[in-house]
Parts: structure tokens; sequence; C-alpha cells
């Protein structure tokens, strides 16, 4: 894979390969720094069959976050395949330490990235989170849009691989009864969808590139749960995101019904392990 790959790059770029480093940290991909005359690239790579079109829509979604300009990204260069080989090609991003003025900025630059919005949660496309397919069905109401294309997709995902028992699966039913008076009444925001630790990268200049997307219109909410689901970020982005867009009133008392998601998504990949969690927090709310 890798030489198909190397080939592949050397081609797009027009310039020989200098050198060719994998790198670690994917859950999903293999992943190489490519060093030529031309600068530093990344290329991330899979079996077409397997992930051609995962790194397509993940090109669609960096693109798209490219177009409305509020949060950088990484430049797509290509994405194709080449001899049975899915790649993404990216322009490379060198990571630094984050610092409190790159929390405050990402903060601020979330806080715009939610003020994108549409009249109608969902997306003119389908796209992935982790190497789940997420649907996008268009929606005028949120909850409607939460419950049938996140939710009820991975319970239903869920019991095909025997992972939910009935109990969950009913506790999932009468919350949705509830959610209503829960959930506060907003605009479909543009959200990140993934946004946990492993999803950006802070560069030199203490700036935030986001990667990774899983894009919706959609709760805003969804983004700031999803931060907080694996220990939440530094105060000072809470607080600059709050002080640029103020969320309403409560969120913390409703954080958990948007991680029942991106719990569920756990379950769906990573296993049973996680339904623990689902199960405590229905509990509170059924
Ligand atoms: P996967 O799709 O398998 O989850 P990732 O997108 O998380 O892979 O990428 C694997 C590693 O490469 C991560 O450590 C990530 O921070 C890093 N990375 C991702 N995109 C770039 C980029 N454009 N430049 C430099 N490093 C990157």
């Amino acid at each position: 894979m890798m030489n198909e790959v190397r080939t592949a790059c050397s081609h797009i770029l027009g310039t020989s390969i200098e050198s060719f480093h994998s790198l670690s940290g994917g859950d999903i991909n293999e992943a190489y720094l490519v060093r030529t005359a031309k600068g530093a690239f990344f290329v991330k790579t899979n079996t077409a069959s397997f992930a051609s079109d995962m790194l397509q829509k993940e090109a669609k979604g960096l693109n798209l976050l490219a177009e409305v300009n509020c949060i950088r990204t990484p430049k797509v260069i290509a994405s194709d395949t080449f001899n049975g080989t899915a790649f993404l090609l990216l322009e490379f991003i060198t990571a630094d330490k984050a610092k409190p003025l790159f929390w405050e900025r990402f903060g601020q630059q979330l806080a715009l990235l939610h003020q994108q919005t549409s009249d109608h949660f969902g997306l003119d496309h389908n796209n992935y989170i982790g190497n789940l397919v997420q649907k996008n069905g268009s929606h005028d109401d949120w909850l409607h849009f939460f419950i049938k294309e996140r939710l009820q997709v991975q319970i239903d995902l869920a019991k095909k691989n025997n992972r939910i028992p009935h109990s969950i699966e009913d506790a999932f039913h009468q919350l949705y009864k509830k959610l209503p008076s829960i959930c506060p009444i907003e605009p479909a925001s543009l959200i990140h969808g993934d946004l946990w630790n492993g999803n950006f990268i802070c560069t030199s200049e203490d700036r935030v590139v986001l990667i990774d997307p899983a894009l919706s219109y959609a709760h805003r909410e969804m983004d700031l749960a999803m931060t907080l689901l694996f220990g939440g970020f530094d105060s000072s982005f809470y607080d600059a995101y709050h002080e640029t867009f103020p969320l309403e009133k409560g969120f913390s008392d409703r954080v958990e019904i948007y991680q029942l998601y991106y719990l569920m998504v756990h379950v769906n990949i990573f296993g049973r392990a996680y339904l623990n969690q689902v199960n405590s927090i229905l509990k509170k709310f059924v």
C-alpha cells in the first residue's frame, strides 16, 4: 500500500519523494509525512474497497470548512485511488503545544463557525464518523434530526450487531418523548461533528487547524458536548466561546443528552463497554 501511495504522491506533486515516514495517532488509516523539494505533505491511506468513499467525504468536509473561512483546515491536494489503494493528500501541519492564547482563539473561532447557519438540519451528503456512515437527511426540526439521523441510526446498528439490550432501547424511546422539554430550539449551525482532542492541531502560531470533520448543520451544543466527553478542553476555550456566542442557560444539565450519540458511536466502533455510560445517562432522564 505504501509503495502505491508513494508513487501516486510523486506523480501528483510532480516531484520526487525525499522521504516517506509513517506517523502514529490515527485510529483507522495509515498516515505518512511526505517530504519533497516542494515541501512537506501529509497523506492518509487505506484499501480502496474500505476507505475510498470515506476519504473522499473527508476531503469534501475539509473543503466545505475551508469555504466558510472561520477555522483553518489543511489544504486538500488530492483525494483519489491508485491500484486498489485510496489516499488523501493534504498540506502538512506542524503541531505545537497548546497554550492559553491558542484555546482562547479556538473558542472564538468555533463560535464563529457555529454562526454559519442553515434553514435545515442535515447536509447535502452523508459522511462518516470514525468509520461509520453518518446520515445527514434534511429536517426542519432539530429533534427529528437528532432522533432519526443520529440516535436511532446508531441504535439500529447496535441492534443488528447484538450490542444493545432491549431495556436500553426502550429507555431511548422513553427519552425521545422528553427531549422537547430538555433541548432549547436554535437554528441549525455548521458543526465539526467529531470534536475531540485528536481532531485538531495547534500550530506554532497558536492557531487551530481542524481535521477529520464529520460535518452537518446541527445543534451547536453537539460540538461542545463532544469536547467534554473525555475530560474537556482548557477552560479558556469555553470562556471565549461563551463570550462570543453565549449558550442558552442550563447546558450542563443537558450536555449528556448530546453525548449519548457519541457514546453510541463508541459502542458500535469499540464495543459494549460504553453501554454502562449510556445506561447511567438514560437513568438520569427517563
Ligand atoms: P485517522 O483518520 O486514521 O483517525 P488522523 O486524521 O487522526 O487519522 O491522522 C493521524 C495522525 O496524523 C494524527 O496524529 C493527526 O494529528 C495527524 N494529522 C492529521 N492530519 C494532518 C496534517 N494535515 N498534517 C500533519 N499531521 C496531521
